[in-house]
């Protein structure tokens, strides 16, 4: 991933004619924190916090506690997170960490004890006007609450504006959970307007967790013409060509079902699902799951990267080659991030605000940021992808 990243960032640059040094720069990571947290049992792990970027404001980005984390992977993904606020406007930079941990075999106690022990190492480099970490995989509001707590009583800071991901009732946004994916829907629908396609389209989705489920829950309300085909998650999933229910799939979800053992359709493996006769595919889970290998199956006319990273480089250029429409993760699944930018504005202001006014400022963000990076791409005859880092890019040699 991180190799995509940085060809995709040196590829647009050099089309806006930025020098070799330029580019350097732009992919440098500016600081780079590794340390080893030991547990009382002796256990010990490796902790990384990636600082890339930080023109544009503090940098900002996940922290993940997975058994393969690696530190180019986390590199990645600030590296990504960088270019991602600045193709959004936000006045943030990018940043990224993560535990090498199995969090899954650790006890709740243990839990606490490894989140307030990653602060303890790093909280002279973040801070709500430095670097604000926020919950990504296997980390949630809980873990969040008490990495707000440890850094409070490390430094005193009492405005919680430290971290983004709160539970409501420690400062959290409402809105934050369904941001990304209602995000894709705002995106999408924007996309569909302005390059004139069908606007009754099928649509199918790899991945139906936080983000897939909310994208075709929110679609189901808000674009009633948008048919939700396929469904899968790392079981397998279901297909039915009459249409699926997205609230009656996410309550399965809700109480542990597994999408491969739903009954109103036939079901379909997730390599099928990528091959689907659909206007649109919808990526929700990981990294890398279109490559070269499987990018001749799909037919979709429009991908929609939901996940970070899901198509690699090879396969872009094959779709894109192909005419086909992949709209760039660090636009479709912006919303996450803006949200979370909400709420550090609201901790900072002391604000609390309502759910609709949050959906409001997240639309105005995004039908902006769509339409900019739209009319790059055809005044530069760039592709979106292209066009969305070429946003960035100029926010960040301005
Ligand atoms: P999640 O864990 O809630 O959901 C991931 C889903 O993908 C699960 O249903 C899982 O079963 C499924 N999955 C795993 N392997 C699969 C496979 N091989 N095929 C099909 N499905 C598979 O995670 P999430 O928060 O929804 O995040 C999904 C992606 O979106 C990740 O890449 C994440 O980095 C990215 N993302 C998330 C947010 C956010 O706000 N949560 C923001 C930006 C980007």
């Amino acid at each position: 991933m991180l190799d995509t990243a940085q060809k995709l960032i040196r590829e647009t640059a050099q089309k806006l004619g930025l020098d070799d040094k330029q580019i350097d720069e732009l992919i440098a990571i500016n600081a780079e924190h590794d340390f080893e947290i030991e547990m009382e049992n002796g256990q010990k792990y490796q902790a990384y916090r990636m600082q890339h970027n930080n023109k544009l404001g503090p940098y900002k980005g996940g922290v993940r506690f997975h058994p393969q984390v690696d530190i180019d992977e986390v590199k990645a993904l600030a590296t990504l997170m960088s270019f991602k606020t600045a193709a959004v406007g936000l006045p943030l930079g990018g940043g990224k960490g993560g535990v090498v941990v199995n969090p899954k075999e650790l006890t709740e106690a243990e839990l606490e004890e490894l989140s307030r022990k990653y602060v303890r190492g790093l909280h002279k480099h973040i801070g709500p006007d430095k670097d604000v970490p926020a919950p990504d995989v296997n980390t949630n509001a809980k873990i969040i609450d008490w990495m707000v707590d440890e850094f409070e009583q490390l430094t005193g800071d009492k405005t919680k504006a430290s971290f983004t991901g709160k539970s409501i009732n420690n400062g959290g946004s409402l809105g934050r959970n369904a941001a990304t994916g209602r995000g894709g829907v705002i995106v999408l629908r924007e996309l569909l307007a302005k390059n004139k396609k069908k606007t009754a389209i099928t649509y199918a989705v790899q991945g139906f967790g936080n983000v897939g489920a909310f994208f075709a829950m929110v679609a189901q309300k808000e674009q009633p013409s948008w048919k939700l085909v396929a469904a899968t998650d790392s079981s397998g999933g279901v297909y039915n060509p009459a249409g699926l229910s997205a609230r009656a799939l996410g309550r399965y979800k809700k109480v542990g079902g597994k999408l491969s053992a739903y009954q109103t359709g036939k079901s379909i493996s997730n390599e099928e699902l990528v091959g689907l006769e659909v206007d649109v595919l919808v990526l929700a889970a990981l990294e890398d799951s279109v490559t070269k290998d499987n990018v001749e199956e799909v037919k979709a006319p429009v991908i929609l990267e939901l996940a970070n990273g899901p198509v690699s480089y090879d396969a872009y250029k094959s779709l894109s080659k192909d005419k086909k429409i992949v709209i760039p993760d660090i636009l479709a699944n912006s919303g996450g991030v803006i949200v979370s930018y909400l709420e550090w504005v609201q901790n900072r202001s002391g604000e609390h605000w309502p759910e609709d006014k949050v959906n409001r400022e997240l639309e105005n963000y995004l039908v902006e940021a769509t339409d900019q990076i739209y009319a790059y791409s055809q005044t530069y005859k760039m592709t979106l992808t292209e066009a969305a880092f070429a946003a960035a890019i100029k926010r960040l040699i301005s």
